[in-house]
């Protein structure tokens, strides 16, 4: 099936302008929206950071968004987002981050109602063919509206290597349920809530990306663009070709692109407006940045590499490293991505079913992605470190988490 992506170039700061130009471009919101119609406008607002950092969908293009959408005199109107929950990395405050991100301030000037959905309550849904959750909490906010408006912004993203507008979907697991997510891994997490709740629209923020590990304004990448389109998984591959980023690189994009009915890639797309090539830049990837911090442990990738594997491997280095056995990693390779070659020597571990074909030259954590335990133990064992004392250390972090951050998540 062919889709529509509109991406136009913001001139004189015309934000407002570039919005309507690229929902007129992409085919209008006049089906999708009637009087009858909840709309909930879901920006990323995943960390605490301003508007126009790139971190977060900057407040400007969420009033645009929003004001569109006012203009349809829908029967209701809220801005929606429950702020990032990781489970290794605590809590931010959703009522905080609408502040600072200045999203509070344009909403309460168009009179909408800015919603948490990390306390929001959560229903119950099920997932038909589930991948590691075949039951979905997701907020009550998204699933009692009849559209929901992704207005994301281009970044990449430590453990599923792009989030753009499907991963903006993330935000709308009430917060504890974000974290089993993450427990059970996010990337099958995410193909499993997509399958339940996909926006309905989608108005990408380009005006600045970010690369990296999003450091601010480090890796602030200008662009000056707005995309839009009906389709999440349409504008996601325009967003990942604007970034310079593989989309098979990106677990979820990969799984997405297989399946009938879907958009296979750029050539099932229709791209109006300006074109990709004139405004693709090379974001660099959050695991490349992420690695210059173990500089004595070398990753043998191959062309399968993607996000799958990325997640699981961040938190079990990072692990491994914390539990004392920095020096024990020293020298360490982690054939991962099935590489065409690979020089063996010294400590090897094998992650992931793509490389199996090199499951003799060290300990191997299996599946489609790998499962974080058997990963931290790959590794353990490759440097002769203890993986239940890593394991246990791991725990109890996870568990002080909880303890410190249930307040913001409603449970
Ligand atoms: S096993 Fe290969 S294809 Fe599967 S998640 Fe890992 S790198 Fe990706």
């Amino acid at each position: 099936m062919r889709q529509r992506v509109s991406i136009v170039r913001i001139e004189n700061c015309e934000i407002d302008k570039a919005v309507r130009d690229a929902v007129e471009m992409a085919g209008g919101l006049s089906n999708l929206v009637s009087r009858d119609s909840k709309v909930v406008v879901k920006p990323n607002l995943a960390r605490l950071a301003p508007s126009g950092s790139g971190v977060v969908t900057d407040a400007r293009v969420t009033e645009a968004v929003t004001k569109l959408m006012l203009d349809l005199n829908p029967a209701s109107l809220v801005i929606a987002e429950g702020t990032a929950v990781g489970y290794d990395d605590g809590a931010l405050s959703t009522e905080h981050v609408f502040d600072m991100s200045g999203t509070r301030a344009v909403a309460q000037m168009m009179g909408v109602p800015c919603v948490n959905l990390n306390i929001d309550k959560p229903v119950a849904v099920e997932v038909a063919q589930p991948r590691s959750m075949d039951r979905i909490l997701v907020a009550k906010t998204i699933l009692e509206s009849d559209v929901v408006v992704s207005v994301p912004v281009l970044k990449t993203h430590i453990r599923t290597n792009a989030t753009i507008s499907l991963k903006n979907m993330y935000g709308v697991l009430p917060g504890a349920e974000k974290r089993a997510g993450h427990m059970l891994g996010i990337n099958n997490s995410l193909i499993d809530l997509i399958s339940v709740v996909r926006p309905s629209y989608t108005v990408i923020d380009g005006l600045v990306g970010m690369e990296g590990l999003w450091r601010s304004p480090e890796d602030a990448r200008i662009m000056q663009l707005i995309v839009a389109g009906s389709d999440a998984l349409a504008t996601d591959l325009v967003g990942c070709a604007l970034m310079g980023l593989d989309p098979g690189s990106v677990f979820y994009l990969s799984e997405l692109t297989s399946r009938e009915n879907e958009v296979r890639g750029l050539a099932d797309i229709d791209v109006v407006g300006e074109s990709i090539d004139a405004h693709a830049q090379r974001f660099r990837p959050a695991f490349d940045a992420f690695m210059e911090r173990y500089g004595d442990v070398r990753v043998a990738r191959g062309p399968f590499f993607c996000g799958g594997c990325v997640a699981e491997l961040v938190t079990a280095i990072r692990y491994v490293h914390d539990a004392g056995y920095g020096e024990r990693m020293k020298g360490l390779s982690i054939v991962v991505g099935a590489p065409e070659e690979f020089e063996v020597s010294g400590k090897v571990a094998v992650v992931g079913e793509c490389s199996e074909t090199y499951e003799g030259y060290g300990p191997m954590a299996p599946g489609c992605p790998p499962a974080e335990d058997d990963v931290v133990t790959a590794l353990c064992e490759a440097c002769d470190a203890d993986p239940s004392l890593v394991l246990s250390l791991r725990d109890e972090n996870r568990c002080s988490m909880w303890e410190s951050t249930q307040d913001l998540i409603g449970r």
